[in-house]
């Protein structure tokens, strides 16, 4: 119903360009174009980049972009036969395509969906490109990349956004719109791009959902049904125009696999080698539909997606992931007011080889600012405020978290200590906003980093400003010195001088088209651990 509904239909013929772009006068071309190669090229009934256009993993000489063909994203092949077509790419200097600096000819496969992954390097540092696929007779919508500053340039400033958490039926993506207006060197999307569940009941607030899943959408296991999730989410203009404003780097949380995973387990208890199958196809999915390097394409069910980036030599940003290598949340997992189990210390968040990647990064990651860009909150909070007869008690604690795992927070703040950094941690997941100080337990207590938590784009659909707990909450938290339930994203603007960090909100995403506010700004000094009123 919802999909041959007229919605669809517009976005197809709509030019998946930002508004910025277009008040540039640039109209970015889509479906009404017509090739200038030859007829014996495929012929689409239906537009075949129907999902859009990406770039991702910015180098200082590159970056990968990304296109999927799949005139009709529903359906289990996207509409798509067995034929490999060849796709044509063009990165230009300009947005109208006019100087043309690079072209060249991927080849598409069923096998992985008609998904391209192309690496792009020789470029020069620092600067804006912009890039057009086109298979057939259908160009693609225009995109903006912009490469990373030479290694050793010391770097004004960078602004970006840490965004993740869009559960399609939770409410609009206009949060992602707002992304493309900001004009950033990049996104950094902590997960939970789709969500692998089928939402139908009302919201958390007992509102209806402002979107429902087609009919026939069940929870993803198979491949099938991971790829027809990319393709209703990626078919989100909002969502699109994002990814056409600048690149991202992707990682993945739970929803991308299934709520709550941790290594080879999931919160129903499914066998481990049953498990994995459904990891591997995953996996695939999350590949196939994110504009990542081909060094990420999964094995079976495994993938090594923790990599690092530098920024001149004013940030190092390092990128984990909390979920593959993790141990088993504790006490059966949620919101527990003690968990001796939590406090063995051989638990991980990250896995051993993963923590000895990061340790041998800080030794040679010579930054001004080091960020850990991870999923689920780091710092340690008390949840109490959030239990339902919570005031009875004095503490609480969330075990899908950090918090499940303290000795780990440990050794990974040690690392940091022995290395004189500091972290900037960035996270997400709670649907909601928090800005923290964090502090070292051992030796003695002592300050160690601070923590920007993004809140969700739509995940929880709409939230309220001064929801009961959050009194209680920052009594209960001195370090917590931000906290807000509304959908949005944490924008960081960065120089050596300072890091600040604005949390943008929106008021309701139950309709199209809100307008974004900052409902805080905090700041933090190299090298001090402190959250400042900025
Ligand atoms: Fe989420
Ligand atoms: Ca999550």
């Amino acid at each position: 119903m919802w999909f041959a509904a007229s919605r669809m239909e517009s976005d197809m013929t709509a030019p998946f360009v930002s508004r910025r772009t277009v008040l540039q006068g640039i109209v970015g071309v889509a479906a009404a174009s017509v090739s200038r190669i030859g007829a014996a090229q495929a012929k689409f009934k239906e537009f075949p980049f129907s999902l859009g256009v990406a770039a991702g993993d910015p180098a200082p000489d590159g970056f990968v972009l990304w296109t999927r063909l799949a005139p009709m994203p529903l359906k289990a092949r996207g509409g798509m036969s067995r034929k490999p077509i060849p796709v044509r790419f063009d990165i230009a200097t300009d947005p109208q395509m006019t100087a043309i600096v690079r072209s060249g000819t991927a080849t598409s496969h069923i096998e992985t969906a008609h998904a391209l992954h192309v690496e792009v390097d020789g470029l020069e540092p620092g600067r804006d490109y912009f890039y057009r696929f086109r298979a057939g007779d259908a160009d693609s919508a225009v995109g903006r990349a912009r490469t990373l500053p030479a290694p050793n340039a010391a770097v004004d400033r960078i602004k970006f956004a840490s965004a993740g958490c869009q559960q399609w039926e939770g409410g609009y993506y206009t949060a992602w719109r707002h992304i493309a207006d900001e004009n950033l060197d990049f996104v950094i999307h902590y997960g939970d791009y789709i969500y692998e569940g089928a939402h139908r009941a009302a919201d958390g607030n007992n509102k209806p959902l402002p979107r429902t899943l087609p009919e026939d959408f069940k929870a993803c296991i198979t491949l099938t049904d991971y790829r027809r999730r990319y393709g209703l989410y990626k078919s989100d203009p909002d969502l699109q125009t994002a990814h056409a404003s600048c690149p991202f780097y992707s990682s993945y949380d739970d929803h991308e696999v299934a709520n709550n995973w941790a290594g080879d387990t999931d919160a129903r208890n499914t066998p481990p080698e049953d498990f994995l199958f459904r990891r591997a196809a995953a996996f695939q999915a999350w590949y196939e539909h994110m504009p990542v390097r081909r060094g990420l394409m999964p094995r079976g069910p495994d993938l090594r997606s923790y990599r690092a980036v530098r920024i001149g030599k004013l940030a190092d940003i390092a990128i984990l992931d909390t979920r593959q290598f993790r141990t088993k949340q504790p006490c059966g997992d949620g919101i527990k007011p003690s968990c001796p189990e939590a406090e063995i210390s051989t638990r991980t968040m990250m896995g051993t080889p993963q923590e000895h990647w990061l340790a041998d990064h800080l030794k040679h990651a010579t930054g001004m600012w080091q960020v850990l860009a991870q999923q689920v909150m780091f710092g340690r909070l008390n949840w109490r405020a959030f239990l339902k007869h919570g005031e009875a008690i004095a503490h609480a604690e969330n075990m899908d978290k950090w918090d499940s795992a303290p000795a780990a927070r440990e050794r990974i703040l040690a690392m940091y200590a022995a290395n004189k950094k500091m972290p900037v941690v960035l996270s997400g997941d709670a649907h909601k906003a928090f800005a923290m100080e964090i502090e070292r337990e051992k030796p003695r207590r002592s300050p160690a980093g601070v923590e920007f938590l993004a809140t969700s784009i739509s995940s929880g659909g709409d939230g309220a400003i001064d929801a009961p707990s959050t009194q209680p909450l920052y009594a209960d938290n001195p370090h917590l010195k931000f906290f807000a339930n509304l959908r949005g994203y944490t924008r960081h603007t960065v120089s050596a001088k300072e890091w600040r960090a604005d949390h943008r909100a929106l008021e309701s995403i139950a309709k199209p088209g809100a307008a974004i506010t900052t409902l805080k700004s905090l700041a933090v000094e190299p090298h001090i651990a402190k959250l400042n009123e900025a």
